[in-house]
């Protein structure tokens, strides 16, 4: 059975870090929503030049141009073993459209997890990776807008997947690998 996970949680939750690792232990591809767009930018393609402005604000790309570059990504045969997926689904109609992608490639998620933090720890770590990389994103008040985007769009994704998944609520105030050790033991009673 391929092991496909979803990781949903405000920005600097973890999400890229532990995605990482995840993918890496279970040999599965680690999709990241923003990845895929930072890559797009820095080749200076048509699309990366559309979506620069937005992300630059701390706003959302469109649902559309998300949905097609997520379906492109999951359809592509290395995700056959299964996928981590990080950043998207971000608002209830990519959840819906993101439900219907994997309905038709075959797939559910064997796995929801929410990495849960406060909104103080995440605005001090993105503040803190602000020093540390170069993200033209990492303001002040990108950030700002980034988390307020999270509880108004994002958050209530949790409830959507309480309702259909199996979402394994994880607190992600803790060192990396204690949050590590906590997937890793629920990863283990995903049916194989
Ligand atoms: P994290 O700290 O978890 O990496 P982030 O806020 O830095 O979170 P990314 O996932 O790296 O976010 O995405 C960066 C930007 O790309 C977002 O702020 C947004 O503009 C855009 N983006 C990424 N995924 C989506 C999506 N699913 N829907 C809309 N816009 C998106
Ligand atoms: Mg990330």
């Amino acid at each position: 059975m391929p092991l496909n996970v979803l990781l949903l949680g405000p920005q600097g939750a973890g999400k890229g870090t532990q995605a990482t690792r995840i993918s890496s232990e279970y040999d599965i591809p680690h999709v990241a929503s923003g990845e895929i767009l930072r890559a797009e930018m820095a080749a200076g393609t048509d699309l990366g030049n559309r979506v620069r402005d937005v992300i630059g604000r701390g706003d959302l790309v469109s649902d559309d141009l998300m949905i097609e570059l997520i379906r492109a990504r999951l359809e592509q045969p290395d995700t056959d073993a299964g996928f981590v997926l990080d950043g998207f689904p971000r608002t209830l109609v990519q959840a819906e459209a993101l439900d219907s992608i994997l309905s038709g490639i075959g797939r559910s998620f064997s796995v929801v997890f929410s990495l849960q933090i406060p909104d103080e720890v995440a605005f001090e770590r993105l503040r803190r990776r602000a020093q540390l990389e170069e993200r033209a994103d990492d303001t002040d008040e990108a950030i700002q807008r980034r988390l307020d985007l999270y509880h108004e769009e994002t958050e209530p994704l949790i409830e959507y997947y309480r309702t259909r998944g199996r979402l394994v609520p994880i607190h992600g105030d803790r060192s990396e690998n204690e949050v590590f050790a906590e997937l890793q033991s629920a990863l283990e009673q995903v049916p194989a």
